[in-house]
């Protein structure tokens, strides 16, 4: 019978520590599991965790949306980091910030560069329908002028919102629900550029 160490802690673990369980430790005996899916399910759910937002933003909503992206809030734990500066690469569209009237067919030009399938995110009270600019300048919601799937309320939302309307979207995308049809071609009006030309 040895004799008792007087000094040997009488806790083990720091308060500050979470125990971890014991777990059973996973043994490879060569047979191999079985999963079964359907392929568009599988591809949706690769889209949803790898979407590339479209280095894109309008006003005092993208430093919130800036802010996603810093180490803080890592909106890279969705797979979500990787801010396109080409549409062309871009398969979401945050639309971050009150769009003028005079932004709106740049808005509507880098909407129709991005390749299909794409999707968009309303930030903000003035993307989502003009917030508190209610007046001649300021387009009153953009989704009269692209297809928005997922709206985030708020002056200016958090991190934390578009982390939440984000998620909304994989989901979406996961369950394979549709697009929004598109206001302008569900109207038939046409956006016409700066300079008169016809986008
Ligand atoms: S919703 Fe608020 S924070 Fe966002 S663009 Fe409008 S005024 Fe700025």
């Amino acid at each position: 019978m040895g004799v008792k160490n007087p000094w040997e802690p009488v806790q083990t673990v720091s308060n500050s520590q979470t125990p971890r369980q014991r777990r059973e430790l996973h043994v490879k005996n060569g047979e191999l599991g079985i999963l079964t899916t359907q392929v568009n399910k599988l591809i949706d759910w690769g889209r949803s965790a790898s979407l590339w937002p479209a280095l894109f933003g309008l006003a005092c909503c993208a430093i919130e949306m800036m802010a996603t992206s810093a180490d803080r809030f890592d909106i890279a734990r969705f797979g979500a980091e990787v801010y396109r500066a080409s549409p062309r690469q871009a398969d979401l569209m945050i639309v971050a910030g009150r769009c003028s009237i005079k932004m709106a067919p740049v808005l509507r030009q880098i909407y129709d560069q991005m390749p299909e399938p794409k999707w968009v995110i309303s930030m903000g009270a003035c993307a989502s329908c003009g917030g508190i600019f209610n007046n001649y300048a300021i387009v009153q919601g953009v989704d009269k002028i692209i297809p928005v799937d997922v709206f985030i309320p708020g002056c200016p939302p958090t991190p934390d919102m578009l982390l939440f309307g984000f998620n909304e979207l994989q989901r979406k995308i996961r369950e394979g629900i549709p697009n929004p049809p598109d206001p302008l071609k569900a109207s038939g009006l046409k956006l016409v550029g700066p300079v008169g030309e016809e986008v």
